[in-house]
């Protein structure tokens, strides 16, 4: 009844509320960050379950899994605050989850067997390599694109339409010569997942999307559901408003819920024109309402990111306010390189923790994966248990413990584990061949005499003399640290090459792991320093870990998307990072760039760190030789915004000294304390 829903508006604002008690007509929420729209959403669906619509029958999108989670248990927190049984959504979850439930229900009807595989992207990168080398073209010499790059392109071209050669000269131009070859294999992935019976994730939508072109299914479908609400609109794709105008091509029951500034997935084909043209798909339009409050910031931080947003070439129509008085400005911390910077957070974090705020509400974000690195280092130095949502933590992925099996193995060749493992890297040797040589090495032969003795395979028999000159270099020692983890990188790399997914940003962890590496005296030092003590970190997001353990968050800016925390840390606000890629961007690129700083600063509460080092570590631009750059500060914060931000330079020095050379000087001194503390 009506008088009981009501209790839900309390504390919600004059336009929030009005969203809430909306009727059925298609609704558009377009917002800024913070303001409130996913809270709207969660209230919004209370409401409506409160006010009597079944709970089976309203279909709510989210962009992730876990954002799916949280959004039930906010509506059913809310719901079980009035009545005392509160019913269970029936249907939240992401696109795909939903569409691969739908799927099933309904697969017969478009001549698909409802026990389908999914298959997540390596499995898909996997299979696409078996069509890769039935069709012969994965020999190394041709330099055909590595199958995670195939993958990508695949995905890509499904989800823009984009003729195959336009969409490789336009974003894949190092492929466009194997326009015919990639068509080709493509057709074979398709046919080997139909023989299989196998769905990867771009097919669940593609099959949804299909399956709302018979206008019985649409209809059937549709009809499942009386309200379907869709979170971070402003990210979707045309296959998914394809799916939604189909579902309910009236609008009736249809809301959907984003800020056009922050939409950052153009990359995976997201379209922000999806957002903007949604009214106009129907008639009469559909409602509109904005938010203009902003609950989560300060003013101080709302200031400074409704500065760095009020840049961009687009026209962001919000003028967002926030009460929460504040006396600390965000601050942009210069600190001389990304070791400094770990340290940095680090310390800043246990300096919060002591102040009572929880590892859990403090969180680092960074642009990539990788970018992470030195950091999981330093927190597990000290202890400091994180979770790094999307993606391993460094330490645990294959190519960083390869790499360290191999220097492990030189200097302690009794280590059973590690030399089973290095000798594997090698093509044509399996586990029997590894197992023969590691029991004579475990038996006190010398690592080096073993290997010139054994009798290799003849498959390998290509990269055996190579290995041999590694193992003896490394057991020489004559190379000096660290020009022996450069050895074993280079020695490394080209396999690598074959067959990993993703191999340019695992070149990049490598890349990262030596530069780190480089900063230790021995290569004992590096190898301790590593295997001590080891974080005693929760598990990362697969295993929920201990509910009662305090954590730190570790993202990347894009998983970040909606969350909030009252400590926001972001790294690398440099030129060459946040942009990425300097120079080679378009500028849709590097305004997309700019709402991703946007989509991070939001993320804070009451403090947040833009940290700068004085030198960026790139990667994959040869052309720029020197590895280390000297950093500019991000050029989304040009000088006449700096009155928005404090300013200040870590390690901290006295006032009269404060030239680049002493602060370098005082952090290779801290450095030195740190030894020894
Ligand atoms: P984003 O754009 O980042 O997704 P959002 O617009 O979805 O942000 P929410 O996450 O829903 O914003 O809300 C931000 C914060 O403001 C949350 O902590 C939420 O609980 C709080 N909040 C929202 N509305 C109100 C309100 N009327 N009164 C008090 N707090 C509110
Ligand atoms: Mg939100």
């Amino acid at each position: 009844d009506g008088s009981i829903a009501a209790g839900i508006l309390d504390g919600l604002n004059l336009e929030q509320r009005q969203a809430v008690e909306h009727d059925a007509a298609p609704l558009l929420i377009i917002a800024g960050a913070g303001s409130g729209k996913t809270n709207t959403l969660a209230h919004r669906v209370a409401h409506l379950v409160l006010g009597g619509a079944d709970p089976n029958r309203i279909l709510l999108l989210t962009f992730s899994r876990r954002a799916a989670a949280e959004m039930k248990r906010r509506v059913e927190l809310l719901v079980g605050r009035v009545v005392p049984q509160a019913p269970r959504l029936g249907w939240a979850g992401t696109f795909h989850a939903v569409g691969a439930r739908l799927l099933r229900l309904h697969a017969r009807t478009i001549g698909l067997d409802p026990a389908f595989t999914i298959l997540d992207r390596e499995d898909a990168a996997d299979l696409l390599n078996f069509a890769r080398q039935g069709l012969g073209l994965a020999a190394k010499e041709q330099r055909f694109p590595t199958k995670a790059t195939c993958i990508s392109i695949y995905s890509r071209a499904v989800n823009t339409e984009l003729p195959l050669q336009d969409l490789l000269d336009e974003v894949f131009p190092w492929c466009r010569m194997w326009g015919e070859e990639l068509r080709t294999l493509f057709g074979a992935y398709v046919e080997a997942k139909q023989r299989q019976n196998l769905l990867d994730y771009d097919d669940l939508l593609l099959y949804w999307a299909q399956m709302m072109t018979v206008p019985e299914i649409a209809a059937e479908i549709g009809g499942r559901f009386d309200h379907v609400l869709v979170d971070e609109y402003q990210d979707t794709n045309r296959l998914q408003s394809s799916i939604l105008l189909r579902m309910k091509p009236d609008g009736s029951g249809l809301t959907v819920v984003g800020d056009d500034a922050q939409s950052i997935y153009s990359f995976r084909a997201a379209t922000v024109r999806n957002i903007l043209d949604f009214p106009k798909q129907f008639d009469p339009p559909a409602r509109i309402v904005t938010l203009a409050r902003n609950y989560r910031s300060t003013q101080a931080i709302l200031a400074a990111s409704n500065a760095v947003i009020s840049l961009a070439a687009e026209r962001y129509a919000k003028d967002l306010w926030s009460e929460r008085p504040s006396e600390q400005k965000p601050l942009l911390v210069v600190v001389p390189d990304g070791q400094e910077q770990a340290r940095y957070v680090a310390e800043q974090v246990l300096e919060n923790r002591e102040q009572g705020i929880t590892l859990k509400s403090q969180a680092v974000l960074f642009r990539a994966g990788h970018h992470s690195a030195a950091l999981e280092l330093e927190l597990g130095r000290r202890n400091i248990p994180f979770v790094k949502f999307g993606g391993l933590k460094f330490l645990d992925t294959a190519h960083v413990k390869d790499l360290l099996a191999v220097l492990r193995w030189a200097t302690n060749p009794k280590d059973q584990v590690s030399g089973f493992r290095v000798l594997q890297l090698l093509p044509g040797i399996g586990p029997k061949t590894a197992d023969r040589l590691v029991q004579q090495t475990a038996r006190n032969t010398p690592l080096l005499e073993a290997i010139a003795r054994f009798k290799p395979p003849a498959s390998v028999a290509a990269h055996w003399p190579g290995f041999f000159a590694l193992i003896q270099r490394l057991t020489a020692g004559l190379a000096g640290w660290p020009a022996e983890i450069e050895a074993v990188r280079q020695w490394y790399e080209p396999f690598l090459e074959q067959g990993h997914e993703d191999p340019r940003a695992r070149k990049a962890d490598l890349e990262q792991l030596c530069q780190i590496a480089s900063s230790f005296a021995s290569r004992e030092q590096f190898l301790t320093d590593l295997t001590l003590d080891p974080a005693q970190s929760a598990s990362d997001e697969s295993g929920p870990p201990l509910l009662d353990e305090d954590y730190l968050i570790l993202s990347t800016i894009h998983s970040a998307k909606g969350l909030e925390w009252t400590s926001v840390f972001v790294l690398n606000t440099v030129d060459g990072c946040i942009p990425a890629d300097l120079g080679v961007g378009s500028r849709d690129e590097i305004e997309e760039e700019r709402r991703l700083l946007y989509v991070a600063m939001t993320r804070a509460k009451d403090q947040l760190h833009l940290i700068t080092p004085r030198q960026f570590f790139t990667h994959g631009q040869p052309a720029m030789g020197d590895r280390h750059v000297t950093a500019a500060r991000t050029r989304f914060i040009p000088a006449r915004l700096l009155e928005h931000f404090e300013q200040v330079s870590w390690p901290k020095v006295t006032a009269s000294s404060d030239g680049p050379s002493r602060i370098a000087g005082a952090a290779i001194r801290e450095r030195i304390l740190g030894m020894w503390r």
